[in-house]
């Protein structure tokens, strides 16, 4: 099973057998609430009919066609639906599988954009400490995660990393977004130093980290490195497979923080999670580097058998019109506070050291066991499960991030399920 701590699931499997709502049942009939939105992704909630019904129609009438000079119009109708709640300008889709694809995806079109615009010793690529980007080689080499990168001895040549902003000594238990570490940005400016601005082609960091821990930008942090795209020629990518689709109380983290990268990465709650589906999102200007002018030039050559299947992009139809007529893509502004205050309200808890919340998102990172790290999350994990509730872990940082539909009652059911295991664990 992957990314899971393969032994102790052996002699302890949790299995999940039905879902509904913002429920699953166990194998053995006990419900559990979903804290997490399955991996982030069930926004919607789980067991939707309308997502269901759209698959299966779309099954009979066109089960595949070619994703190679051939279409359907499925697929454009949902590029385009998916561009009309985009952030201004980014209005040209790519589609892939999964987050991970659409990262390798992005960076490819970042490298083969600075190409077709002339500009080719443009090669470099910047991501930051503690960056989560899909487990695809290029999204290995970007991210920052030493777990996930220890094993496999060869990476992208080329890749840096700026450093990541968390900073508990400065920033433990803010509300809202940390008041320190906007210079952090700056770090751009070391590397252009080093190779020259005309050697790097783009920088990737997640708005909000999430598979981190969920570690929240400081105030300036973004803004300051879009400046800094700017002026080197740069571009940013904003990997939003989780924050994308209403997670933070905005139809992307880009709305939701006033800056505007050149590619956002997707894939997560495009489909609500049902069938597995990503998209880029790109600029005009990049699009038409690729796209436009005469057929000699560099192209993007790339994609993939399942591009724009079908079948997902009827279930992300679907799904996109679940989120307007619920407004789930703003439902998270709606509840930013209740869920803030709740969230904060398990401070002072047994070996609490961080709390951080954003719209429907929380980490309560906990101090570590000596010579255990992650292994005191981990228990409370398993005590949350065999109680009623589902969260992620992360190293010993507890990841919240339940359906965008949870009720107020539901989010207290939460914390008291979280505050109990917390004392418990302790
Ligand atoms: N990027 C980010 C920010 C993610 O959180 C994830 C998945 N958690 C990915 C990429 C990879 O997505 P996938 O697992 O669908 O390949």
């Amino acid at each position: 099973m992957p990314f899971t701590a393969n032994r102790q699931f052996k002699a302890e499997p949790r299995l999940i057998a039905s879902a509904e709502g913002i429920h699953y049942t166990t194998v053995d009939g006990r419900k559990v609430i979903d804290g997490s939105a399955g991996l982030w992704c069930v926004n919607a909630g789980h067991g939707r009919r309308e997502i269901a019904d759209a698959v299966s129609r779309q099954l009979m009438a066109l089960d595949y066609a070619p994703s190679f000079q051939i279409g359907h119009p499925i697929a454009f109708d949902f590029a385009e639906k998916l561009a009309a709640i985009a952030p201004a300008g980014l209005d040209r889709v790519f589609f892939t599988n999964s987050g991970s694809e659409s990262v390798d995806t992005a960076l490819k079109i970042a490298l083969a954009y600075h190409r077709a615009a002339g500009q080719s010793t443009r090669t470099r690529l910047i991501g930051r400490e503690r960056g989560y980007h899909g487990v695809g080689f290029g999204g290995m080499s970007v991210g920052g995660m030493v777990n996930n990168r220890r094993a496999f001895a060869t990476h992208l040549p080329g890749v840096d990393h700026i450093s990541h902003t968390h900073d508990l000594a400065r920033n433990a238990f803010s509300r809202g977004l940390p008041a320190h570490g906007a210079e952090l940005a700056d770090d751009v400016e070391r590397l252009v130093a080093l190779h020259g601005s005309e050697t790097i082609a783009a920088v990737i960091v997640e708005p909000v980290a999430g598979s981190t821990g969920v570690l929240l930008p400081p105030q300036g942090y973004l803004q300051r490195l879009r400046a800094l795209c700017d002026k080197h020629g740069i571009l940013l990518i904003f990997d939003e497979v989780i924050t994308g689709f209403g997670r933070l109380g905005a139809p992307f983290a880009a709305n939701y923080f006033g800056v505007t990268p050149d590619l956002i990465t997707s894939a997560k709650g495009i489909t609500n999670g049902t069938i597995p589906l990503g998209a880029v999102f790109a600029s005009r200007k990049i699009h038409d580097a690729l796209m436009v002018g005469p057929t000699s030039q560099i192209e993007l050559f790339h994609g993939y058998t399942y591009s724009a299947h079908p079948v997902a992009c009827a279930a992300g139809l679907a799904t996109l019109e679940i989120y307007r007529k619920e407004n789930l893509l703003t439902r998270g502004a709606e509840l930013a506070d209740y869920w803030q205050d709740a969230m904060h309200s398990l401070r002072g808890s047994p070996n609490v050291i961080d709390i951080r919340a954003i719209g429907l998102v929380a980490g309560i990172e906990l101090s570590s066991r000596p010579d255990a790290a992650g292994s005191r999350a981990y228990d409370v994990m398993v005590d949350c499960f065999n109680r009623g509730l589902v969260i992620r872990v992360t190293g010993d940082t507890i990841a919240m991030s339940p359906p965008l539909i949870i009720e107020r009652s539901q989010i207290d059911e939460i914390v008291t399920i979280l505050g109990d295991a917390l004392k418990r664990v302790a």
